[in-house]
């Protein structure tokens, strides 16, 4: 027995090598650069920590596309809510919503000016606080199809009559729909996240990938996982194969969780919007369904938006490019400010904010596709 504990098999550096290995032998056969993308905050955050981008093949580029939720979260989705704070509507949303700017500022300002705003770490402890208050209070709810299995969860448990929700919940597929779409696209295959799947079952990859002739392959969050998709990938591009294969057995099945998203889809419906510096996208958000509108903040309350401070963009906000680079056109090094103006301490951009932004998680990991060089300070290490 191992006297240093369980062995780490995802993370096991023999096998990973082997797959690094693999992965150059496939590469090898193919005489142009591909670019991959994943989209996933999650994705993006082990990449970056494990340093797989350093061991990928120079032909392949992976980038990562639209799977920060807080970076696509709309500044007028942002605005209602710091609305509703400054009425006096009492608010709790996830933490890493607090410093994202609507057109008017953010829930952080509207806190600093007399609004209540709770940071929670679920939709559960939004009820608590519902519950233990009796004050009206509206849960922020942002993130994919993953949190909003959640949020409908809880509203199917009859939660207490004080407690509703402005739903800024968005649907992946249509918007990995418009990425494929793209005329300025490069990308030949895509990562699919694995907890998504783990709700949507990978079948429902099949149709994308036969009407864009692109492949998904569904991958875990582990380095081992991550490494073992790529292979993959670059197998079904190599080949032209534009089929889903699933690399997550251990999670995802080809249905997915059936009272999941039967919960889901029981108080949801998709409806077209627009994702934050991307585009407008046919059904990519989640909304209540009418018989809902009892639990639904925006039919519950008259929201004043024009109550909030007018504010016009910053030059600096002006020069972020989040959109270009989570339409995976642009990596965070193209932007000029990263780095310098913007900051994980004085972000400018929604993507430097969140900490499953590309922006912040390559700031954070000293964020470069090769983490040997530094074009800020062009040595090894963080930019100054
Ligand atoms: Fe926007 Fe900052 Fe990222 Fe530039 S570095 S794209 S300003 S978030």
């Amino acid at each position: 027995m191992n006297p240093s504990g369980p062995r780490l098999e995802f993370r096991d550096p023999v096998r990973a090598h082997g797959l690094v290995a693999a992965l150059q032998q496939t590469m090898d056969g193919i005489d142009r650069t591909v670019t991959v993308m994943h989209v996933c905050g999650s994705h993006e955050q082990a990449i970056a920590r494990f340093g797989l981008r350093a061991s990928l093949p120079a032909n392949l580029n992976l980038v990562m596309g639209p799977g920060c939720p807080v970076c696509i979260t709309d500044m007028p989705e942002i605005d209602e809510a710091c609305a509703l704070a400054l009425q006096g509507v009492r608010i709790a949303t996830y933490g890493d919503m607090m410093r994202v700017p609507g057109t008017a500022g953010s829930l952080a300002d509207a806190q600093a000016a007399g609004g209540t705003v709770d940071v929670v770490y679920s939709v559960a402890q939004a009820v608590e606080i519902a519950r233990a208050s009796g004050e009206e209070v509206v849960f922020f709810a942002t993130g994919f199809e993953t949190t909003a299995v959640a949020t409908a969860a809880v509203l199917l448990a009859n939660p207490p009559r004080n407690f509703s929700v402005l739903s800024a919940h968005k649907y992946i597929p249509p918007a990995m729909e418009i990425v494929a779409g793209m005329p300025a696209t490069r990308v030949e295959g895509f990562v699919a996240a694995g907890h998504a799947a783990t709700i949507t079952g990978y079948g429902i990859f099949e149709p994308f990938a036969a009407r864009h002739r692109v492949p998904v392959v569904v991958a875990g969050f582990e380095p081992l996982d991550i490494l073992a998709a790529l292979v993959r990938l670059a197998e079904l591009v190599r080949d032209r194969q534009p089929v889903v294969v699933n690399m997550f057995p251990r999670c995802v099945t080809r249905d997915g969780n059936r009272n999941a998203l039967a919960q889901l889809w029981r108080v949801f419906e998709v409806v077209g919007g627009r994702w934050r510096g991307i585009a407008d996208i046919p059904d990519g958000n989640l909304r209540l369904r009418p018989e809902w509108a009892h639990l639904d903040a925006r039919r519950r309350f008259t929201i004043a938006s024009s109550a909030l401070p007018t504010r016009t963009p910053s030059a600096l906000a002006q020069q972020c490019i989040c959109g270009t680079i989570m339409a995976g056109i642009a990596a965070p090094t193209d932007c000029p400010l990263f780095g310098h103006q913007c900051l994980p301490d004085t972000p400018v951009g929604a993507c430097m904010v969140s900490s499953e932004g590309t922006c912040r998680i390559w700031h954070q990991y000293a964020g470069l596709p090769d983490l040997r060089q530094c074009p800020t300070c062009s040595t090894a290490g963080r930019p100054s």
